[in-house]
């Protein structure tokens, strides 16, 4: 156990990481039902942990009333984005470049500005433990990419909402567009000083873990696997394409090639909050409709 003098060290130096903060949160981004459902995991995850902030999640009009409805249980904002009926600049931006269609939506992060400083986090995270340290961090913070550790990964970021860095954001977008034709391009182009200005702004890797990716430097993981905070499942294979048994709480391709034992379980983590929180969800509101 930890020894009492850090602890008292602890709630002196921030107190008020005991009780809510509310002009802090968790944002993230869906802008279909499918990624609402990683969405609905990473928030009830959160919720899991002491949640002490609000948490955010930015749609777009193609997700369903359905779903909506769903995310609101979660969530305690669930805010549409509409890219085309924005502000003229916005309009702008998008037209110039559609193919930069999501990538912008998640820079309307920026735009929430009713929030002193957020945490951003893919739809395609899981937290694993408490985060709240993470807002003692300024902007713009984020951990190395697994595949080029001198960018970012932009699936975990810290950051300060501002309509003037929205604004810049949008005009680096169009100006310059992005070298991966996503958003982590964008931003590490215009967050460019990363990698080397502030060693404060380098999140440790615990808190974006590629779930895919720890394997390929075996005893760091086994060092400091256990420590993760934020699993990320970058790439392809979401944790939605795979099957899993919730009798026997076993997925479906356990023990092939494909699913690393690490990748099994935290993909475990992940169907457990789907099966025991989220599709309970759905259910509730079904009879709910029913019994209207
Ligand atoms: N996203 C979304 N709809 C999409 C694709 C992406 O809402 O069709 C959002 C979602 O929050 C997702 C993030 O954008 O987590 C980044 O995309 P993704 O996680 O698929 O990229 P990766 O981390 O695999 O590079
Ligand atoms: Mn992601």
């Amino acid at each position: 156990h930890p020894p009492v003098a850090s602890d008292q060290t602890a709630s002196f130096v921030s107190p008020v990481f005991k009780k809510t903060v509310s002009d802090q949160a968790f944002v993230t981004l869906a802008t279909n039902d499918v990624y609402c459902q990683g969405a609905l995991v990473l928030g009830q995850s959160l919720r899991n942990q002491r949640l002490t902030r609000k948490l955010v999640v930015l749609i777009t009009p193609h997700v369903s009333s359905l779903l909506r409805v769903v995310l609101s249980r979660v969530f305690d904002e669930v805010i549409e984005v509409n890219l085309i009926d924005s502000a003229d600049y916005i309009h702008l931006a998008f037209l110039n470049r559609p193919e930069l269609g999501v990538t912008l939506t998640k820079l309307h992060c920026w735009t929430l500005t009713r929030y002193s400083k957020c945490v951003f986090l893919d739809a395609d995270t899981l937290v694993l433990s408490n985060i709240d340290e993470l807002f003692e961090r300024g902007e713009f913070s984020a951990a190395p990419d697994p595949g080029w550790p001198d960018c970012f990964n932009s699936g975990v970021f810290v950051f300060q909402p501002s309509l003037e860095t929205h604004g810049l954001l949008l005009q680096h977008a169009t100006d310059h567009g992005s070298f991966d034709g996503a958003d982590q391009g964008l931003l590490n182009s215009f967050f460019s000083s990363w990698s080397t200005a502030d060693i404060h702004k380098h999140l440790p890797f615990i808190y974006n873990l590629s779930s895919n990716t720890a394997y390929t430097y075996s005893p760091a993981f086994k060092q400091f696997g256990s420590s993760a905070k934020v699993v990320h499942f970058l790439g392809s294979r979401k944790p939605w394409n795979y099957k899993y048994n919730p009798q026997t709480g076993s997925l479906l391709e356990e023990g092939s090639e494909l699913v690393t034992q690490h990748q099994a379980s935290f993909l475990k983590v992940w169907w457990g909050i789907y099966h025991g929180s989220i599709l309970p969800l759905y259910e509730s509101i079904r009879d709910e409709q029913e019994h209207a």
